[in-house]
Formats: structure tokens, sequence, C-alpha cells
């Protein structure tokens, strides 16, 4: 079976790099999507997620933030701001992080940026979730 190598990268550097990938399964913005050698080429932009790897018989599961996915037939690399893997994966600090930007949303909301709030919950929502899979 003809496998793909996948590169995960964030501003500091590449946080995780596998080959003999059997296939990708990317939540882009338009919904999910699945990816295995020889896809058309492609970009994606990526929503706010998790990115699920098949390989060697197992899944792992990494925690991205929003980015891209650039699509080749024998390779994928994703370029986001932040990504974690499930055991990497503080809960603690997304608890507080998600309580954080709670009570921002919660609060007089005059003063707060609103939009940066809800990103901040989006992200610990997600850390939460793909924690789960540790
Ligand atoms: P926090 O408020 O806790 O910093 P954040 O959502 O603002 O959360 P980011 O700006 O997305 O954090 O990420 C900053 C860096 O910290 C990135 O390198 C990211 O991988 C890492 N990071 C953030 N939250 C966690 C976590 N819960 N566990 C592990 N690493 C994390």
């Amino acid at each position: 079976m003809n496998t793909l190598t996948l590169d995960i990268v964030t501003p500091n550097g590449s946080v995780y790099k596998q080959d003999n990938v059997e296939i990708v399964v990317l939540q882009t913005t338009a919904g999910e999507m699945g990816v295995m050698h020889g896809h058309i080429p492609t970009v994606a932009p990526l929503r706010i997620g998790h990115i699920k790897v098949k390989c060697n018989g197992q899944s792992d599961y990494i925690a991205v933030t929003e980015g891209f996915a650039e699509i080749r037939q024998e390779k994928v690399n994703i370029l986001v701001q932040s990504a974690e893997s499930a055991e990497d994966i503080d809960l603690e600090r997304a608890k507080s992080a998600k309580q954080r930007a709670t009570f921002y949303l919660d609060g007089d909301k005059e003063d707060t940026d609103l939009k940066r709030a809800e990103r901040a919950l989006k992200r610990a929502e997600n850390r939460i979730e793909v924690a789960k899979f540790k």
C-alpha cells in the first residue's frame, strides 16, 4: 500500500513528522476530509480542531489551531500557529484558558476583544476534547 508523509509545522518548527501514513483526516473549514496517497494536489484551510493520523495500525490525534494543509500526492504539509499531540496537551492549562476566556465572555463586554476571547475559548475547548484521545 502506498503511504504518505505528514509534516506538521508551526512557527516553532516541525512538531510532528510521520512516514508510512495510511490516511490523514483533516478538519477543514468546509468539513472533514480524508487524504490518502495519490490525492489530487490542493490547499485546504483548516479550522481549530484535530488531525487524525492512521499509521502502522494505530491512530494519533493532534490538536491544531487555524492554518492550512498543503496536499501533494505523496506528502501533506500542515502549517498552523500551534499543534500538540494528545499526550502533550496540558489539560489543566487548557481548563484555565477556558475559564479565562469564559470569564471575559461573560463579563462586561465593552472592553473585551470578543473575537479574541471566542478564539481562545475554541482553542481551549479543542485541547480539552483532543486530550481525551491520550
Ligand atoms: P494559553 O492561554 O494557555 O497560553 P493559548 O490558546 O493562548 O493558551 P496558543 O497561543 O494557542 O495558547 O499557544 C501558545 C503555545 O503554547 C503553543 O506552542 C502551544 O502549542 C502551547 N500550548 C497552549 N496551550 C497548551 C496546552 N494546554 N497544552 C500544551 N501546550 C499548549
